[in-house]
């Protein structure tokens, strides 16, 4: 049936660049063979999912929506994608995103823009965003063309689309999920987590995929919890933080409501609402737009014509001319400013000044959680300042994209649990989002306030 849903609304969406079906019926089959033999069909057994096309999948294209990587197929496997099929799942495609995971509106891939399937009432016929970067798994759940997607949050890629498009997503304590084989933007930030309908599905597709990896330095030697079995939407003796700092101008008046309205479904679950303070939440931003691009310049420098993907080798050119004439025709335009960008910012002149303030700045904002813990059990924010907007509406507008991400970077930086939970439309009708954030590895206080307001 999702195959057919692909088959039939893909060409408008654009949220798939490579639908497989037979991986999903491949999936399907082997669940079938183990159901009748009576074995363990596996937490995922059988579940046909959307994969982002930033996992590397064996013998299946991986792109980063970007040109440089286009006809790149994989030798390997990721392990987060490896760990969905091994507990059942089968994938129905490689979904579409924001060329190398930068973006949040999904108009920076190079295979064009995915569509949300959400339109605003009365509002014309005008394309609206799925967000960015995991915008094709945002647009894929929301439409039916797949039950759950895996998404990758770098700095709100994964709660900014699912906010746009009506949908639950988690991103993980940082180390969660294994980075192995996920093409890698922000190496100290990214970080994969679910896409999927509700938060129970959430909880299942969370536990396939986290679990420590040998291959991954970063990643957490903790075991996973059983989510599932641990969600309770009972927040009897829980303290929910409201952090004064996000109440920002520009903020939509009807987020801020819904943010009030979030407050009151925690109090009926049983939770105490209280004030608390993150005081350099408006540095975190500026300071994500640093070293965000910082890192990407030098993950991005493997991209150099030999080892992947395109190569461009104009007539009698050397090596440089092949590295330039790559690199310039591979990347996009969004591309090239993170690595102009992060260049700048790790340049012997400028070090001190930007990356090294930066850093300085992750540390004080990573400071401002911890010392909130001591007055809460999680937080509640908005995800996003505004609804999604139309397609094309922002694309020449950088600085407004980014502000996009401004309730979304803060938790990134500091490596903490973050979820968007859908919280009823605007009188446009279109979706809103609430994000709650946990204390580190409290996956489980993140998911139970998370049910609490579903
Ligand atoms: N929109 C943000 C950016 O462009 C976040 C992207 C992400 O989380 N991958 O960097």
């Amino acid at each position: 049936a999702f195959n057919a849903n692909v088959a039939a609304a893909n060409a408008q969406l654009n949220a798939f660049i490579v639908p497989t079906p037979e991986k999903a019926l491949e999936a399907a089959d082997k669940t079938d063979a183990k159901r009748a033999k009576g074995e363990d069909l596996g937490i995922m057994g059988g579940v046909p999912i959307g994969m982002k096309d930033l996992f590397a999948t064996r013998g299946v294209q991986t792109t980063a929506a970007s040109h440089i990587l286009e006809g790149f197929v994989p030798q390997y496997e990721s392990t987060v994608s490896q760990n969905l099929w091994n507990a059942g799942a089968g994938m129905l495609g490689k979904l579409n995103l924001d060329q190398f995971a930068m973006g949040s509106s999904n108009e920076t891939s190079y295979f064009g823009n995915v569509v949300n399937p959400w339109r605003k009432a009365g509002g014309g016929n005008a394309a609206m965003s799925p967000g960015g970067s995991s915008g094709g798994s945002s647009s894929a759940v929301a439409a039916r063309l797949a039950p759950a997607a895996t998404g990758t949050d770098t700095g709100g890629s994964i709660r900014q689309p699912s906010a746009f498009a009506g949908i639950t997503g988690i991103k993980p304590t940082y180390g969660r999920c294994s980075r192995w084989g996920v093409v890698a933007f922000a190496s100290s930030l990214d970080q994969a987590g679910p896409m999927a309908r509700d938060v129970t599905d959430c909880a299942i597709m969370l536990e396939a995929m986290a679990g420590f990896d040998p291959k991954d330095a970063t990643s957490l030697d903790m075991p996973v919890p059983q989510w599932e079995a641990g969600l309770n939407a009972d927040l009897a003796g829980k303290r929910i933080g409201i952090p004064r700092e996000y109440r920002m101008e520009g903020t939509d008046q009807e987020i801020l409501d819904s943010w009030e309205r979030g407050k009151e479904w925690l109090r009926d679950a049983g939770a105490e609402i209280v004030d608390i303070s993150l005081p350099h939440t408006k540095y975190a931003l500026p300071a994500y737009y640093i070293i965000a691009p910082a890192e990407a310049s030098s993950n991005l420098a493997r991209y150099d014509g030999v080892r992947y993907g395109l190569r461009d080798l104009p007539d009698g050119a050397g090596l440089q001319d092949m590295y330039a004439a790559t690199r310039a025709e591979g990347f996009g335009d969004e591309v090239k400013r993170r690595i102009l960008i992060g260049t700048y910012v790790l340049s012997a002149g400028f070090y001190d000044a930007y990356y090294n303030q930066a850093q300085k700045v992750r540390a004080l904002v990573a400071r401002d959680f911890e010392q909130a813990w001591e007055h809460c059990d999680v937080i509640l924010a908005p995800t996003t300042p505004t609804a999604s907007f139309p397609l094309g509406s922002l694309s020449d507008d950088p600085l407004t994209m980014y502000l996009n991400d401004v309730f979304a970077v803060p938790a990134s930086l500091a490596g903490l649990p973050a979820m968007s939970v859908p919280a009823g439309l605007n009188s446009d009708g279109l979706p809103l989002g609430l994000q709650i954030v946990g204390k580190p590895f409290d996956e489980q206080g993140v998911l139970n306030a998370g049910l609490a307001i579903e």
